[in-house]
């Protein structure tokens, strides 16, 4: 089964204590795609500038990705910079010009609409709500928000989360949509609003479930450097609504795994700046790190 994902197609420009680099390949659609392709064929929906080059292209090339929905615009991509501190959770962003992105209306080709998996990248929840409803049938549909969404279009972002299956934000999101700071209650309120199952990224800290019947909690994998952090959440997001789909199973069993394939692609996407490390990746290392993990949080029993 195949994922469709709806977001932005970016160049960043990004400061880590690593090194500085100037308008790579970026974006959530990016970093969502490269994630899922090892699991499942991704489509991508979304907008790019005249400036977008042959050799970015490549880097979708190849893998289980499809660009047919990749439009291209009169105009320059979106751009977005950002700095880190010394804890990869302190980010500030230095800009964003929206160029293209500014006026996009996602169009979903006529070919991708019978997608049963689909991912809504941050966007603005009218654009998820249009996307949504040129999709004809999906068995899963998954959105991420921000801050910026929760603060300035409240009712829209409302009527989105009545809609979708899954909701994947950061901790600090979960607090600020729910007015609770404990996660647990906070994940409670958020359920109450719509999705069935709530997924909570905290960075370094790792991930919490709470579904209908199930809570489980991921580790962060413990890295020793963490080069560039830009991305960890859509290479979350790619290797988890890719494994599902690829699963055909939304079963606890299946989120649970899924909650860990999303972990193991955010961990090593964080290796290397934008998009450098997924795409020199191999599946054998994919499945080195999940076994990782396993090692990591099993023990016995009493
Ligand atoms: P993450 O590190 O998972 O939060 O995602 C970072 C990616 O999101 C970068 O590659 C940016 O190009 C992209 N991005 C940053 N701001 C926005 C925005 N306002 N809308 C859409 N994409 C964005």
């Amino acid at each position: 089964m195949s994922v469709l994902v709806v977001g932005s197609v970016a160049f960043d420009t990004l400061k880590t204590p690593h090194g500085d680099v100037d308008n790579i390949l970026g974006g959530a659609a990016t970093h969502f795609a490269l994630a899922a392709s090892f699991f499942t064929d991704t489509k991508v929906v979304a907008v790019v500038g005249e400036d977008f080059t042959e050799e970015q292209r490549k880097v979708f090339e190849g893998r289980r990705i499809d660009l047919s929905g990749l439009e291209v615009s009169k105009g320059k991509t979106f751009r977005w910079g950002a700095e880190y501190g010394q804890n990869p959770n302190d980010r500030t962003t230095l800009f964003t010009e929206l160029n293209v992105f500014e006026n996009f209306r996602p169009q979903i080709p006529e070919s991708y609409r019978d997608c049963e998996y689909l991912f809504l990248a941050n966007i603005h929840p009218e654009l998820q709500l249009e996307v949504m409803e040129q999709v004809t049938k999906p068995r899963m549909v998954a959105a991420d928000t921000m801050n910026y969404w929760i603060e300035r279009t409240p009712e829209a972002l409302a009527r989105m989360l009545k809609q979708i299956d899954v909701l994947v934000i950061n901790d600090e999101e979960a607090r600020q949509l729910s007015g609770e700071q404990n996660l647990v209650v906070a994940a409670e309120k958020v359920r109450a609003m719509g999705p069935e199952t709530l997924v909570i990224k905290r960075g370094e800290q790792g991930v919490l479930l709470f579904s209908k019947d199930d809570r489980f909690a991921a580790p962060g994998y413990p890295l020793e450097k963490v080069i560039d952090p830009t991305g960890a959440g859509d290479s979350f997001g790619g290797g988890f609504a890719g494994y599902l789909a690829s699963c055909r199973s939304l079963s606890d069993a299946t989120l649970r795994q899924a909650i860990v394939i999303g972990s193991v692609m955010g961990s090593l996407c964080v290796e290397d700046f934008g998009t450098r490390r997924l795409e020199a990746l191999s599946r054998d290392k994919v499945i080195e790190r999940y076994r990782e993990f396993k090692r990591l949080t099993q023990f016995e029993d009493l």
